[in-house]
């Protein structure tokens, strides 16, 4: 039988796996980041009616350049971001933003050209680079995990990167950057800055977005997706938002009609109806924030989030540990490879309770078992006495 390491494969991709987290079956899945609700009944309706209306068409191609899809997304995204200059012209759409991006890479990236991001990020910005032969070089956060712009700059000023990846939201962290740092960064970088705002919806109030920085820096990009506030994650709809320019250069590179009749129809159908759907992500936010004040209330280390997830400390740096006890209760959450830490998705009201519930029990018990393997006689004594 032939293997894959029997085949002549490109260097940059030997020894690699391809990214995915496991699809195991549980009751609690809090592991992918998706949204917990299906479409509200009257937007599933709508979306029906779309494709119908599209399905005696399919013998044509579809609308190339997806105008009229992308007409919606920038009147989507101007009255959500307070940015009211958008239009068509300014957004591009593809099967979700890793297309989108992987669509970036082939136009400003490829062999010879260097993408840069600041770890732990979103881990598939490398494996698209990795694809489209882009070198990677992986900048690190500090130990809270935040960027400041003096830091930042300067990376981007030693190693002069032809595309630099933000992550606003950042995943797994759930830490939103201050527009300082995008805007430092921005003035540094001597290629294109992309700001990946794929939790965009779930920001705390007053935490802005990079789109409304578009008219003063060119070479800004921010990618979007319906994938997970609007509960769209199935369809694969991602977009980006930038100066017409831009979008005129993917254009270069993009397949001819890459995105579906079918996705363009019910993508605008969602967006039609997204006020029902947003009314979600306030659900998903509370239940968000519930998980913060849980698991602080367990005495755990927990990082700000403005996501649909929560990255939290572990009782011990074994985090595989926790992970597996978690799904002995039948909860799956995300070990990213982060020693001593898991990230867990904001599930429905009940999920919540139920990983909560679970997360006190593992706490307890580990913390029962820490002091035998841990604490000297000596210190066990002193605190029986006291
Ligand atoms: C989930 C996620 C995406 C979404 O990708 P799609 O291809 O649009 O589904 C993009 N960026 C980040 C950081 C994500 O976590």
């Amino acid at each position: 039988m032939t293997t894959l390491d029997d085949l002549p494969l490109r260097s940059e991709l030997k020894g690699r796996s391809p990214y995915g987290a496991p699809q195991l079956d549980v009751e609690v899945r809090l592991n992918t980041n998706e949204n917990p609700y299906s479409l509200p009944e009257p937007v599933a309706e709508a979306v029906e009616q779309a494709l119908a209306a599209v399905l005696r068409d399919l013998n044509r191609y579809p609308d190339r350049e997806a105008e009229a899809l992308r007409a919606d997304l920038a009147a989507y995204l101007g009255a959500a971001t307070g940015h009211d200059g958008l239009t068509g012209a300014n957004l591009w759409a593809a099967n979700g933003s890793n297309e989108v991006q992987q669509q970036l890479l082939q136009v400003f990236g490829g062999p010879g050209h260097l993408a840069m991001g600041f770890s732990p990020s979103y881990s598939m910005h490398e494996i698209l680079a990795a694809g489209t032969g882009t070198q990677w070089h992986d900048a690190q956060r500090g130990a809270d995990f935040a960027l400041r712009p003096e830091s930042a700059s300067s990376l981007v000023r030693v190693y002069q990167p032809d595309i630099v990846f933000l992550c606003s939201p950042n995943n797994p962290t759930g830490t939103a950057l201050d527009l300082e740092v995008i805007e430092s960064v921005a003035r540094e970088a001597p290629g294109v800055v992309v700001v990946d705002e794929a939790y965009g919806e779930f920001a705390r109030e007053g935490t802005p977005s990079a789109v409304t920085l578009l008219p003063k820096y060119p070479r800004l990009i921010v990618t979007r997706t319906m994938s997970k506030a609007f509960a769209f994650a199935g369809v694969r709809l991602g977009y980006l938002a930038a100066d017409p320019a831009v979008v005129q250069a993917v254009q270069l590179v993009r397949l001819p009609y890459h995105l579906s009749a079918l996705t363009q129809a019910a993508a605008r159908a969602a967006l039609a109806n997204s006020p029902l759907l947003l009314a979600q992500v306030e659900a998903i936010k509370t239940e968000r924030d519930r998980i913060v004040a849980g698991l602080r209330a367990l005495d755990l280390t927990v990082a700000d989030s403005d996501a649909n997830f929560v990255l939290f400390a572990t009782p011990t740096r074994d985090q595989q540990a926790t992970w597996q006890a978690l799904l002995d209760r039948s909860v799956l959450v995300r070990d990213v490879g982060l020693p001593g830490w898991l990230r867990v998705t904001a599930g429905t009201h009940d999920e919540t309770t139920w990983f909560l519930e679970a997360m006190a029990e593992v706490v307890a018990d580990q913390r029962n078992a820490a002091p035998k393997e841990t604490v000297t006689v000596g210190q066990e004594k002193s605190s029986d006495e006291s």
